[in-house]
């Protein structure tokens, strides 16, 4: 098929079993690629009830039909598993070099089964194949490994590598590449150290099959053409995503101090700007990337080095827990790469500890003596290795804040901060409908990136709650995460406002098929409900109640900034849920009907 690797690769890991199949064609045509692939495999193979962190778990990692062709920011891969910190469906997407490089050792996807007794790491180069002892490497931080195997193999070896978060399982651990690259989200970085499968070495010279090689050589330059031509390029290169931080600041939607409020008085010393004068010392891109958002920077202050902070990272290792300076955001950023875990759900457990902290719910006693106050940027630092080791009060927090509330009670489950079980991204979300809905619905838990909302709501009345705005939400859910299935990054669509029609020829031209947005965006709709059937399956008394969002962002609104007084009612959630339940052709409770997926061809997957 062309555009495809043609194999999967299938790993088990408790018997050392190394097998390839053929791709299946049916999984091509209905589920396309990357994520999608991840949602098929994840529902058809890991059985109902499956421990997260037990042998019958599963990792799928795809590239999709775009992957490692000269498309703009070609180089997205698709890890899923069932998550250990919410019990349902994680999928999370990996920038980088490293998909390319699978579908040149002709594969679409590995599947990770099973578990070794002893570390392993996974090493492919084109037809050779073997898992090979990783003693060596265990306890070392994925930024080190890195290093160490490109040294050892050479550059053109691409690492995925996990560090002692993802070894002591905790929650949240990511998968790490190209030394500032994760796929964060979801922990699936834990399940592949339950796996103990320190790291995926791959390298490969084959072939992609292409229809039409002339068709694919127009296509892909009218796209890099435009990127190139696009207004908004200079910006995006200069600061990439930091270039929201002093946008979010301005309109209440940076997250500050546990989300209590949306506007840091501090805000200005972490903006994008700051960050460029101050630390950036480069650039870097993705594979095939015409506009790279990567930024290096140097933190003279610690004598180190990080690609990063870009925004999710500045929002809840800056404002969230108080910190006021962006090379101790970039130092914080540093130490949850190389102890591989997220940033993300770093920065919120944390912002929480940090409250109870100050309510008196957790003590000197629990931290270990220190004062555990918002701006305490030595505590961040403190806290971030406790949570990879699992030390302490480390130990609490690396479950996540949705069990480590439940542990603590006092009333902290209140000002948890999460959907799901999943820590939610860095918008604050006191008044802005249409991105809470975002997070109270989107498939993984509490995160940004499947419908990116927060201007919509400033464009359109961010308190409004009409049908039209649950429609654009349902839309970008089907949409955006389509890049994912592809294999390729959307940012070019969202930040330099590619033409998505662009899209279209090229992926006929390699692919041979002609398919258009329509015809994605019901497959992104079939992605979509395959993946809420697993969350209804994996958990008993799944229903309506999973979708609310933190009770701070209804009953509790920001006493300081721009947002001051401004909430979302309890009565407009409920009313959101009805109109997104009503519009995806779900029942009351948020299941999907019989009719909805019929229409989708889930009838017999379902049943
Ligand atoms: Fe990677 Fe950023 Fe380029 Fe997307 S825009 S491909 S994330 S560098």
């Amino acid at each position: 098929m062309n555009g495809y690797g043609g194999s999967i690769l299938r790993v088990n890991l408790t018997t050392g079993k190394i097998t390839k199949e053929p791709t299946p064609a049916d999984v091509m045509r209905d589920y396309i690629g990357g994520r999608g692939f991840g949602a098929y495999f994840l529902y058809k193979e890991v059985p109902r009830h499956a421990d997260p962190l037990g042998p019958e778990n599963k990792i799928i990692i795809s590239s999709g039909p775009l992957s490692g062709l000269m498309i703009p920011g070609a180089g997205k891969c698709d890890f899923t598993c069932k998550s250990p910190l919410t019990g349902g469906y994680a999928s999370s997407s990996l920038g980088g070099l490293f998909t390319a490089e699978l579908k040149y050792a002709g594969l679409d996807s590995i599947i990770l089964e099973g578990a070794s007794p002893k570390p392993v790491y996974l090493f492919i180069d084109d037809k050779k194949i073997e898992l090979r002892d990783a003693s060596a490497l265990w306890g070392k931080g994925t930024i080190t490994v890195e290093k160490e195997l490109k040294e050892k193999f050479g550059e053109e070896f691409q690492v995925a590598v996990i560090g002692p978060g993802g070894e002591n399982g905790v929650s949240f651990a990511s998968i790490n590449h190209d030394f500032g690259r994760q796929a964060g989200r979801g922990g699936v970085g834990t399940v592949m150290g339950s796996k103990k499968l320190k790291a995926i070495v791959v390298h490969g010279t084959q072939e992609i099959g292409v229809a039409d090689l002339e068709g694919y050589r127009k296509a892909g330059m009218a796209l890099f053409k435009a990127c190139k031509e696009a207004a908004g390029l200079k910006d995006w290169q200069t600061y990439g995503t930091t270039i929201v931080t002093s946008w979010c600041d301005e309109v209440g939607a940076l997250p500050t101090r546990n989300f209590s409020a949306g506007s840091f008085e501090g805000g200005k010393h972490i903006y994008g700007q700051t960050m460029r004068e101050k630390i950036v010392i480069t650039d870097k891109g993705c594979f095939g990337c015409p506009s790279p958002c990567g930024k290096y920077s140097r933190m003279s202050r610690y004598n180190t080095n990080v690609e990063g902070p870009e925004y999710e990272t500045i929002g809840m290792l800056g404002s969230n827990v108080g910190v006021a300076d962006i090379e101790d955001v970039a130092q914080a950023n540093l130490l949850c790469d190389e102890l591989g875990i997220d940033t993300i759900s770093a920065g919120g457990v944390i912002g929480w500890a940090m409250e109870c902290f100050e309510k008196g719910i957790l003590t000197k006693e629990d931290t270990g003596g220190f004062e555990l106050k918002f701006g305490n940027t030595q505590a961040v630092f403190t806290l971030i290795e406790k949570i990879a080791r699992r030390e302490g009060l480390g130990a609490l927090l690396a479950q996540g804040v949705k069990k480590a509330a439940a542990k603590v009670g006092q009333g902290s489950e209140k000002f948890a901060i999460h959907v799901k079980g999943m820590e939610q991204s860095a918008y604050a979300t006191h008044n802005a409908t249409a991105m809470l809905l975002a997070y109270m619905t989107c498939d993984v838990g509490a995160h940004h990136n499947r419908s990116w909302a927060i201007t919509y709501d400033l464009q359109v009345g961010r308190e409004l709650v009409v049908p039209e705005k649950v429609a654009r939400i349902i839309w970008l859910q089907n949409f955006r995460p389509m890049f994912d299935v592809l294999g390729a990054c959307r940012l070019q669509w969202v930040e330099l406002s590619i033409d998505r029609d662009l899209y279209v020829p090229a992926l006929e031209a390699i692919t041979g098929l002609h398919r258009t947005w329509e015809d994605l965006e019901k497959a992104g709709d079939r992605i979509w409900n395959l993946t809420r059937l697993f969350w209804i399956r994996e958990n008993e008394g799944f229903g309506r109640d999973w979708d609310l969002p933190a009770p701070r962002f209804y009953e509790e609104p920001p006493t300081s900034g721009v947002t001051a007084g401004q909430i979302t009612r309890f009565e407009d959630v409920q009313k959101l849920l009805d109109m997104y339940y009503g519009q995806r052709g779900w029942s009351p409770d948020g299941f999907p009907t019989p009719e909805t997926l019929e229409r989708l061809g889930l009838g017999s997957l379902a049943a």
